[in-house]
């Protein structure tokens, strides 16, 4: 454990996990805060699609997508717009990272063993034109193992840094306070919260059995968003939106609580752009809640879920362990291995073979194995890769 640390990182999803990897590299001590149980180390990332932005990738060219720096620059400024005297970092932000994704980002990445499916989607498409919103090709990366592939490489780090004596993880530290000499920060204090054995996405307890001081040189806070917080969105509203709706749905974890931004705020942060929110407006209302359940947008099965979970946190929960009639949504991500994820259940779709799979009683890797073949460590079945494409017959 180090005595001082060189940085203290508030929140242990992909941001704060990426940060402590790269300090670990550098060999810097670092503590990392985190209100969660360890049980949901990685954050929203283990529940995303894993979707990355590369500007023309080997990916893209494969595809005949003719894609450049300049045209990936115009459908950025295009979205963003940058239109308030606030904007300069963000603008400085985004010529940067635009320069990362044309540039060093797919093969930083591919050195950790990050590599992708060969079919990039279009997700953020707007106008479809290079003169308005959103992309004007395809972009979106899908990392091999989706979300768990794209934290393998930095949960592996980090773990690594433990064992070297250069990370501390405390899970149940949740910072309330960021402590300050004059204008600089150079700690971070807050509450232990209680152990819960809350699974994965899970909401835990908020009760406090002691409290806690930490400093070092340096403070990164990457405490995700505001989207679990609905208060927070409300207050946040944008005018020309009008009233805010009094019922809304949540597509993270409730984790992602916002409350970072207040406490930074507190200690002299410039918070910009707060009406402007990015929600994915995937949620649906469960139309047959198991009363757990806060809201289903693709849950494969409410009733055997038993969950708390938000919409996109449930649709892997249902396990053939859960209840019987589980067995028809069976195809967690198998938890052997990090790069398999069944797309079927995913998608609450059910084709013949899963509902096949459903008659048996079986084990999710099973259940993988017969919808997708994911029951190794060896991700989905991809038959085109074993038959060439074969030459037009006519
Ligand atoms: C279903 C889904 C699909 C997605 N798909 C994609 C995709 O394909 N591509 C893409 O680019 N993005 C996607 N996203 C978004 C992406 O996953 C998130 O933007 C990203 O993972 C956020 O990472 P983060 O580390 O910033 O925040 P988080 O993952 O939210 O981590 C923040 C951590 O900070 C902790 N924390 C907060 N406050 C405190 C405090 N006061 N004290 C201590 N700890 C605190 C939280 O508990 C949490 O663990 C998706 C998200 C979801 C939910």
């Amino acid at each position: 454990m180090p005595e001082q640390a060189d940085a203290i990182i508030i929140g242990a999803g992909l941001a704060g996990l990426v940060a402590a990897a790269e300090l670990v590299d550098a060999g810097k001590k670092v503590v990392i805060l985190e209100q969660e149980p360890e049980a949901s180390f990685g954050g929203q990332a283990w529940w995303s699609f894993g979707g990355l932005f590369l500007i023309d990738s080997p990916e893209q060219r494969r595809m005949g997508v003719r894609d450049s720096h300049e045209l990936a620059r115009q459908d950025w400024m295009g979205s963003a717009e940058f239109d308030r005297a606030e904007d300069d970092w963000a603008r400085e932000w985004a010529e940067a990272y635009l320069a990362f994704a044309a540039g060093e980002k797919r093969a930083w990445l591919r050195e950790k063993g990050v590599s992708f499916f060969p079919v990039v989607g279009w997700a953020e498409r707007g106008g479809y034109t290079a003169t308005g919103h959103g992309n004007s090709v395809p972009r979106f990366h899908i990392t091999w193992g989706t979300g768990p592939g794209i934290l393998e490489p930095f949960v592996r780090r980090v773990r690594e840094g433990v064992e070297q004596g250069l990370v501390e993880l405390r899970f149940r530290h949740r910072v309330d306070r960021l402590v300050t000499k004059g204008a600089a920060v150079i700690g971070a204090a807050g509450s232990i919260l209680a152990p819960d054995a809350a699974e994965r996405g899970e909401a835990s307890n908020r009760d406090v059995v002691g409290d806690f001081e930490l400093k070092a040189g340096a403070v990164v806070v990457a405490s995700g968003g505001i989207g679990g917080n609905h208060e927070l969105v409300r207050e946040n509203w944008p005018e020309w939106l009008g009233t805010p709706p009094e019922h809304m749905l949540s597509g993270v974890p409730a984790h992602v609580d916002g409350r970072m931004l207040g406490i930074a705020a507190k200690a002299k942060a410039r918070l910009v752009n707060q009406d402007r929110m990015w929600h994915y407006v995937e949620g649906i209302e469960n139309h047959s809640p198991c009363g757990r359940c806060t809201a289903s947008a693709s849950c494969p099965d409410p009733r055997a879920c038993g969950s708390t979970r938000p919409v996109s946190a449930c649709r892997c929960r249902c396990s053939p362990a859960s209840t019987p009639s589980a067995r028809s949504s069976t195809c967690a991500r198998p938890a052997t291995t990090t790069r398999g994820s069944c797309w079927i259940s995913r998608s609450s779709r059910r084709s013949s073979r899963s509902r096949a799979a459903s008659r048996t009683p079986t084990s999710p890797a099973r259940a993988c194995a017969s919808c997708c073949g994911s029951a190794s460590a060896r991700g989905p079945r991809m038959p085109w890769r074993r038959s060439r494409r074969r030459a037009p017959t006519s």
